[in-house]
């Protein structure tokens, strides 16, 4: 019998990927997630998958559920940036090597909602949906204890606080360890492809991954998710019976902007609707290309919704012994990198192969976790420098600095 019983709190892409790992790995494991049901979050947007992202969630998934994984991916397609101004005008864009090539199985973008549904596949009996855990302690025993808003509570031998960029339990344990905000204020939407197409949109935009960098101040990236096999035709096919949200082709639009430039305060753009949020970028767009106009008029109010761009600065290990921090709880970044997911996952990766040595009686849990905090600290040290960096490309102005390329590499 395993020696470690692992309670996760979040049931987001970290908290579900090493849920999976462990299961998988034979850890008693146990996620708990505020949301009523896996429909809960309503962003719908891209999430595009490094190779390191790519390779941890391969090692934390089982055979099965990685086909599903693969199956429901963006279809592989020409994913090198391309920049232009407001007029359409291309103009220097950063290149990215990627090392996987055109590997057919390589995996470069996926649904959010969808990976969600894929990382749920099989962990029925593990997650438990409802549940928003209020706060955390550590008994004499050296047990930790996870009390829930509806009055329960649950026990375990190390408590994983995979609750993202909000985290309640980071608040309590690391109260200092507040993200940064970069000042700058965002608008995400969701407009359908099949609307894209139909309409009259300049070829250069269609299916591409284009940044505009327009002199105004403001900043527009277009992201398209192109499904291989629609979601319920891959669940249907790969594991049948796993529900799948009903969802069709996109493109993620991110519009950006310094909030000195949007002159709007925080109180009045946060409460905008996705209607209001849709005309303000039309609004502030108007003297741009009536090809990028034509795309960004076809966004989804109800897909669309407003967030501040923040960065924990500098990563740190949390010491607080069994009780673990994991993904955006310690690390929040930008999406400019697209890389917050991937992060999250390596984490996961990582702490799934030290507890799982636990578990085997191999080591103890105090160095388990010093090597998950040393490995940690590197790569989302750099996550965050490689986001900021871009972020500092296409926004230009942020409000706080950009660390260079070494950032968290031990000296
Ligand atoms: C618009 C946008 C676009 C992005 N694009 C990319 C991208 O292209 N690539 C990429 O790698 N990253 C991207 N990211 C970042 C990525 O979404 C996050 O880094 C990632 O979701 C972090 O995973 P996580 O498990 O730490 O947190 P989350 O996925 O946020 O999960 C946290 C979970 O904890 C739950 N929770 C919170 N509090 C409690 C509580 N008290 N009790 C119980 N449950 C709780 C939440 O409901 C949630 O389900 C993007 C982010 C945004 C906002």
């Amino acid at each position: 019998m395993g020696r470690v019983r692992v309670v996760v709190i979040g049931g987001g892409i970290g908290g579900l990927c090493l849920a999976q790992g462990l299961r998988q790995a034979g850890v008693d494991v146990t996620v708990y997630e505020q949301d009523s049901s896996p429909r809960g979050r309503s962003q719908g947007y891209r999430l595009r998958i490094s190779p390191e992202g790519e390779r941890a969630l391969r090692d934390c998934l089982p055979p099965r559920v990685r086909d599903l994984l693969v199956a429901t991916a963006n279809v592989r397609y020409d994913s090198q940036l391309v920049a232009y101004d407001e007029n359409l005008v291309e103009q220097w864009a950063p290149t990215f090597t990627d090392p996987r090539g055109e590997a057919p199985e390589k995996v470069d973008a996926v649904d959010r909602g969808t990976l969600r549904r894929v990382l749920l596949a099989g962990l029925d009996q593990s997650v438990h949906f409802g549940r928003q855990c209020t706060r955390v302690e550590r008994r004499a025993d050296g047990q930790v204890v996870a009390y829930f808003a509806d009055g329960t509570r649950a026990v375990g031998d190390v408590l994983v606080a995979a609750d993202g960029t909000n985290s309640r339990i980071r608040a309590q344990l690391r109260p200092g360890d507040v993200p940064r905000d970069l000042g700058v204020r965002t608008v995400f939407s969701r407009i359908s492809r099949a609307a894209v197409t139909a309409a009259d949109v300049p070829p250069g935009l269609r299916d591409r991954f284009s940044y505009v960098i327009g002199s105004d101040g403001y900043h527009l990236g277009l992201m398209p998710m192109i499904f291989r096999t629609r979601p319920d035709e891959a669940a249907a096919r790969w594991w049948p019976g796993l529900p799948m949200d009903d969802v069709d082709d996109y493109y993620m639009s991110v519009f950006n902007v310094h909030r000195t430039d949007l002159g709007i305060d925080d109180e009045t753009f946060f409460a905008m609707s996705g209607t209001r949020l849709c005309e303000l970028v039309l609004e502030r767009t108007a003297g741009w290309h009536p090809g990028l106009r034509g795309v960004v008029r076809h966004a989804q109010p109800d897909m669309t919704f407003a967030v501040a761009l923040r960065a924990t600065m500098p990563v740190q290990p949390w010491d607080q012994g069994n009780l673990v921090g994991l993904g955006d709880a310690v690390h929040t970044m930008p999406p400019s990198g697209g890389v917050g997911a991937n992060t999250a996952v390596c984490d996961a990766s990582v702490l799934c192969r030290v507890l799982t040595e636990v578990d085997r009686g191999e080591r103890d849990l105090p160095d388990a976790l010093a090597d998950y905090y040393r490995a940690m600290v590197v790569h989302a040290s750099q996550a965050v420098a490689m986001s900021l960096r871009i972020a500092q490309w296409s926004i230009k102005k942020l409000d706080v600095p950009v660390p260079d390329a070494d950032a968290g590499k031990p000296r």
